[in-house]
């Protein structure tokens, strides 16, 4: 990774006011003799209080647990991060002249850019959830590291990021939360921490996250799932994360008006996957037993016929895939199971198997009927290939993994009766769906 220039380092430790970012984290300052003092943000109950801040040479010192230095300790300091990192979230905010946007003067020495606030007025909670999602998401388009997530994973930014408002929180949620002392900074503050949005520590819960919004029919956000992206993560660090509280909301509800038939994923991030292959009528529980009440009223309430279950291909996900293609076939909805290999879920398979829309495709028609009535699948086509690159030929499903099909292959022998058995990857290549 490049190495921040010197120059850079000091422009930001002069023109980031550490008495700014202080207040813009609740922190009240008054005036004592030549410095600025409050209560320490960085050691417990700080009654004294023992921060100073020299607003002058724009340094800070806490008597209390002798934390110092410029703005770039502070921040390394109240959102525990590298120096490195701490330098990128400032300069995210902060940019430097040749980066600004022509035309735009650059913030005058030892002052900063007022920063917009994140909610003015009042606001409901799903509102409040809207917001911070959708600041989430324009942080996700000014930052490399969540794209690169997405790229890796297989998944086309382009047709996901805007369609579903993904997002990245990187810590700096905070800093566009009004002051504590100004109208409505404490309540905002007290309202995101009872919404699980900001930790009773001050820290975003989702920091570190790619982040995929769930909404409400009216257009609300009710959840927000966060995916730990950062590598070398501390071991027993979750990588999944939901806001607390009941798990609710239909992601990508307009499919269910779109498409009488569903495919249905235990995870966003394999639902993902189906989107970013063309296979766009697609929606997700909330794990392998996360099949809410509200999904299925969604379902009746738009008629879904054919639900064509894509959960994991293991021994968690199997019995609970089972269950519910039950569950949904006393509801008159036809059920049918995608199989991908032994131990694969949706998202293995699409990135082992290129290319993922025809990969996907032999797995949906070749769906195997579990429950409710046996309706013909005709699932829709592979979508069309967009770029060349995208073409069949590329790779066949063997080519990429001869191994995994192979093995699948001899695991639907062993378990499945003769007649039902199923299509796998490799019985798919030896008759190839028609492209496109
Ligand atoms: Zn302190």
């Amino acid at each position: 990774m490049a190495r921040i220039p010197d120059d850079e380092l000091e422009r930001l430790k002069r023109e980031v006011s550490i008495a700014d970012l202080l207040r813009a984290r609740g922190v009240e300052l008054k005036r004592v003799g030549k410095d600025l003092r409050g209560r320490c943000p960085l050691h417990g109950p700080d009654e004294t209080p023992s921060l100073f801040v020299d607003t002058h040479r724009n340094l800070f010192i806490c008597h209390g647990c002798g934390a110092k230095g410029s703005v770039i300790d502070l921040v390394m300091r109240l959102e525990g991060v590298s120096f490195r990192h701490a330098v990128e979230i400032l300069l995210a905010d902060y940019p430097s002249v040749s980066s600004r946007p022509a035309g735009r003067p650059p913030p005058k020495r030892s002052t900063v850019q007022k920063l917009p606030a994140l909610v003015t007025d009042e606001a409901g909670d799903g509102e409040l959830r809207t917001r911070v999602a959708l600041y989430y998401h324009e942080t996700l388009k000014k930052h490399p590291e969540p794209v690169e997530y997405l790229d890796g994973r297989g998944l086309n930014p382009e047709s996901v990021v805007d369609r579903f408002k993904l997002g990245y929180s990187n810590r700096t949620l905070g800093y566009y939360i009004p002051q504590s002392q100004r109208k409505n900074g404490k309540a905002l503050r007290t309202r995101l921490q009872e919404l699980g949005i900001i930790k009773s520590s001050g820290h975003e819960l989702l920091r570190g996250s790619l982040t995929i919004p769930v909404f409400d029919e009216h257009g609300h956000v009710v959840q927000i799932y966060g995916r730990k992206i950062g590598r070398g993560l501390r071991p027993g660090v979750p990588q999944h994360l939901y806001l607390p509280g009941r798990l609710r909301g239909v992601w990508n509800r307009s499919a269910l008006a779109e498409s009488k038939e569903i495919v249905l994923c235990e995870a966003l991030i394999d639902a993902l996957t189906f989107y970013s292959a063309g296979y766009t009528n697609v929606t997700a529980t909330w794990g392998k037993n996360g099949f809410t009440e509200e999904l299925l009223e969604a379902f009746k309430a738009y008629a879904t016929e054919r639900v064509l279950i894509a959960f994991d291909r293991d021994d968690e996900s199997e019995p609970a895939a089972i269950e519910l293609a039950k569950r949904l076939g006393v509801e008159g909805i036809s059920c049918f199971r995608v199989r991908f290999p032994r131990g694969m879920d949706a998202n293995d398979y699409a990135l082992r198997v290129t290319p993922p829309a025809q990969s996907l495709g032999v797995l949906l028609r070749s769906a195997e009927h579990v429950a409710g009535p046996l309706t013909t699948l005709v699932p829709a086509p592979a979508p069309a290939p967009e770029t060349a690159a995208d073409a069949p030929e590329a790779t066949t499903p063997t080519d990429a993994a001869p191994e995994t099909a192979q093995a699948s292959e001899h695991a639907e022998r062993s378990e499945a009766p003769p007649a039902a058995e199923p299509a796998s990857p490799s019985a798919a290549q030896s008759s190839p769906p028609p492209p496109g």
